[in-house]
């Protein structure tokens, strides 16, 4: 049975798309953090702009929580309920609206998932610029709330960088098109004009600003040819000195469409089952996977010139790696770069920061120190280059049904650590929140934004650290 505030939320929502009974919301209750999260009490699965628009008029008015989940693969809680409300699943807003080649984008509702986005543009000879990991099940929506990487992003940088506008749903029920699309009649194909670029305010915004209900994505061919190949290098401090060259000499990166670094235990773990034959003390301690796409020509040229650049700096070829690893994860698994294969316990938690490139080595001894000092969990690091910085993801693996509490603790802890060595976070939610609070001009300017998109707080609750406003507080629901 429902009470007054559900009926008024299931009125705004088509028949069939309004859910209550427990056994339907109980999945909703996490993503693929770590994080702790609730209950909700609805959970609604609008199918166009209107519905949701309308239901979150509905929700601030009464000051209802609204979580906003895509395929909840974040690992950062952003998909989690802070507390009960409702959760608002954008699965029935799966349309690819419009591919419009004239203009060089792509516009999609953010329930449309990547493997059937990337099928459908691949049909065409075309792609979008980032993918994530997470390809198959990852919403483009969930993506451009949490700034998506990996694929992409030695050529492109990150997710936001690809978005060349939004449609966004706000708290209370306004519909803004932001970019050339806020002009009547012009639709997408700017993002910078008019005056300050507002579609920055929802990338990165884990649903705290609005609900993004159309995205406009640069398109762009889809690359004739592919190659990988790893690289080896003798310490940290040789990989760092290469990266940061190779990063300065930037039509290097233009067939560069991405590139992890391994350390020590992830190259001989993953070796060890691989190719076991082999003797961990002649392997490099630290390699580089490249995943090259473009013309052939361009491909060949680009590797020499790298191999080059890299030999200047101590580095070599590591074929081994690339044929019994990095390949078959990239091409073989259709360039899935997840971490299956590398899971030895129930779940891991993922942090994930932003650094320059030249903290790499003070990454990589701090992950060495939790190593040593919480030896119980499972500890992995991979970073992933960006046009500019890297982005580096620490992973704890962990058993769920004994050591959740714990790796809850540690994680926390691991984040204050980053921080103190210049890490910055990425991918926020709930995860780096007492990070984003502690900077402090920032989230003052953050907490005004948010006060004025929405007094009551009720969008993506505790996520980047912003509390439900004081009205919402005390709400009829909290
Ligand atoms: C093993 C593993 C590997 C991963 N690899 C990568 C990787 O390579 N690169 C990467 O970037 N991430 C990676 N991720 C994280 C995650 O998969 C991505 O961030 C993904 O883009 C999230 O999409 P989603 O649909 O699951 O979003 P969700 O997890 O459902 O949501 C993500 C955030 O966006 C918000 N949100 C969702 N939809 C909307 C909307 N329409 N409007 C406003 N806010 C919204 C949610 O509230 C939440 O804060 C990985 C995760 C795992 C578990």
């Amino acid at each position: 049975m429902k009470n007054a505030w559900q009926d008024a939320i299931t009125d705004e929502i088509a028949t069939g798309r309004v859910f209550s009974d427990p056994v339907d919301l109980v999945g909703y209750r996490r993503d693929a953090s770590v994080v702790p999260g609730a209950l909700p009490e609805l959970v609604i699965r609008p199918g166009n702009a209107a519905e949701v628009a309308g239901a979150l008029t509905a929700a601030s008015q009464r000051g209802i929580a609204v979580t906003v989940r895509g395929a909840g693969t974040m690992y950062a809680g952003g998909a989690a309920p802070a507390r009960g409300g409702i959760v608002l699943d954008t699965s029935g807003l799966d349309a690819i609206v419009e591919i419009d080649t004239a203009r060089g984008l792509v516009i999609v509702e953010p329930g449309v998932r990547f493997g059937r986005l990337l099928a459908e543009l691949a049909a065409l000879g075309l792609t979008i610029g980032i993918v994530p990991s997470t390809a198959p099940t990852a919403t483009v929506g969930g993506a451009v709330s949490a700034n998506a990487l990996g694929a992409g992003s030695p050529k492109f940088q990150s997710m936001g960088d690809e978005v060349a506008g939004l449609e966004v749903a706000l708290a209370d029920g306004t519909i803004l098109r932001t970019g050339s699309a806020a002009a009547r009649h012009a639709g997408f194909f700017q993002r910078y004009c008019i005056g300050p670029d507002l579609t920055g305010l929802f990338i990165g915004a884990d649903a705290t600003m609005g609900v993004i209900t159309k995205i406009a994505l640069w398109l762009h061919p889809l690359p004739p040819a592919r190659e990988t190949w790893c690289l080896g290098f003798p310490d940290a401090a040789a990989m760092t000195a290469f990266l940061i060259a190779l990063q300065n000499r930037e039509s290097l990166l233009d067939n560069l469409w991405y590139a992890a670094v391994y350390d020590r235990a992830a190259i001989t773990g993953r070796l060890a089952r691989l190719a076991p034959e082999v003797d961990p003390a002649t392997l490099p301690p630290i390699a580089l996977g490249l995943d090259m796409r473009g013309e052939t020509d361009d491909i060949q040229r680009d590797q020499a010139r790298i191999l080059t650049l890299a030999a200047a700096h101590g580095g070599s070829r590591f074929d081994l790696f690339n044929a019994r690893y990095f390949r078959t994860l990239c091409l073989d698994q259709n360039f899935w770069y997840s971490f299956a294969g590398y899971f030895t316990l129930s779940r891991c938690a993922i942090l994930m920061s932003s650094l320059p490139v030249e903290r790499l080595p003070a990454l990589l001894d701090l992950v060495q120190s939790w190593r040593e000092r919480h030896p119980q969990l499972v500890w992995g690091v991979g970073s992933i280059l960006c046009r500019r910085g890297l982005h580096g993801g620490v992973v704890a693996f962990y058993d769920e049904a004994r050591q959740w509490q714990e790796a809850q603790a540690v994680i926390g802890q691991c984040a204050a650590e980053l921080s103190a060595i210049g890490c910055v976070p990425y991918k926020s939610a709930k995860l780096w929140a007492p990070q984003v609070k502690g900077y402090t001009e920032y989230h003052a300017v953050l907490t005004a934004v948010k006060a004025a998109l929405d007094p009551r707080g009720v969008l993506g609750p505790g996520n980047l650290g912003l509390e439900c406003g004081t009205e919402g507080a005390t709400g009829e629901f909290y």
